[in-house]
């Protein structure tokens, strides 16, 4: 029997076994209704993937109702927010049982993780398309902004780059690509840097999610904080896998500069604050690596020894680009 638009609500997306205080009405009724805790800001962004777009149209249902999750969580450890409700708006072209199951399975395995609850959304036919909306919790002045870098300041990326890149083209040019199931794990399961985000909050002077490639996104970082920044090339954490593709070939060193979907964090530091850094990192058991420093020439200054590496424009994903 097919099932109605209620019966996939009931059936996949109310029996959620997160339940959060702040949460006083969650899905049923129009809206739901959050007691947002006292002197705390509200962090609330928003991000769509769109079949074919934002993901191969064979990525698997469970790795899609993942990462549509992780992308917006990305975004709230970005901000040094704590993550606390969601709301999901599902484009569905049928509602098969094995697919809602899959999606759902990855979707709350990654709520569960960060106690996060879903308290509404939306469920429409037509193409594959899955929008969350996701809120969290900081306290007035705490955010992480792309604002308040200051020249001098380091220039620090979490995890590794270019390997969500690097498994995007073993998908899409297997003939060029050695197949990297490892890869393939970083473009499907990216890592929401969550606690990260919010052990940054006192240390980070600006702080941005790596989504569209490092380039694109350190760009924001710059043009906000009105500085530029002097990169070194061969200082970017990369996979065995990747080092040993620019050892034989520098131009694949573009998969880290401007490959999208690392999720990874891009954050600049005062001198004085590294030291801290390492703390973090050993008790998060996350590698941290400073690629570079803050100047006040504008731009992005490529450096490869004491070379420049030729770029051009910041390059990244933009989808309405020609
Ligand atoms: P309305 O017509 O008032 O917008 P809907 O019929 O769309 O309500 O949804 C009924 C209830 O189910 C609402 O509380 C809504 O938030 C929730 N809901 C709908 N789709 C989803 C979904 N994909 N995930 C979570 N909750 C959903
Ligand atoms: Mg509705």
């Amino acid at each position: 029997m097919p099932q109605s638009e209620f019966d996939i609500i009931a059936r996949y997306f109310t029996p959620q076994r997160v339940t959060r205080r702040d949460v006083a009405l969650g899905i049923g009724d129009d809206a739901a209704l959050i007691a947002v805790p006292e002197d705390t800001q509200l962090a609330v962004a928003i991000d769509t993937l769109v079949s074919g777009v934002h993901f191969p149209v064979e990525t698997a249902a469970e790795d899609i109702g993942y990462k549509a999750l992780a992308v917006n969580l990305s975004d709230l450890a970005a901000m040094g927010a704590e993550p606390a409700w969601f709301t999901l708006a599902l484009t569905l072209p049928e509602a098969e049982r094995d697919w809602l199951d899959g999606f759902a399975r990855g979707l709350f395995s990654l709520a569960e993780t960060h106690h996060l609850q879903l308290v509404g959304g939306d469920t429409s036919r037509g193409p594959l398309t899955v929008s969350i909306q996701v809120a969290g919790y900081v306290p007035p002045q705490a955010a992480l902004t792309r604002r308040g870098a200051q020249v001098g300041d380091a220039v620090y990326v979490s995890g590794r780059l270019g390997e969500a890149a690097l498994g995007l083209a073993c998908l899409q040019q297997a003939d060029e690509y050695e197949y990297d199931a490892s890869a393939i794990r970083k473009l499907n399961r990216p890592e929401p840097r969550v606690t990260l985000g919010l052990a940054l909050r006192e240390i980070a002077t600006a702080c941005i999610d790596i989504s569209d490639g490092l380039l694109a996104d350190l760009a924001h970082i710059l043009t906000a904080s009105q500085v530029g920044a002097a990169i070194n090339v061969q200082r970017l954490p990369l996979s065995e896998r990747l080092h040993a593709l620019c050892v034989s070939d520098k131009r694949y060193y573009q998969l880290a500069l401007s490959g999208g979907d690392d999720y990874e964090l891009c954050f600049c530091v005062p001198p004085d604050q590294e030291g801290r850094l390492a703390a973090i990192a050993a008790a998060q058991g996350i590698s941290l690596t400073r690629i570079g420093q803050l100047e006040s020439e504008p731009g992005i200054q490529l450096r490869i020894g004491d070379q420049a590496y030729p770029h051009d424009a910041p390059g990244g994903f933009e989808h309405f680009r020609g």
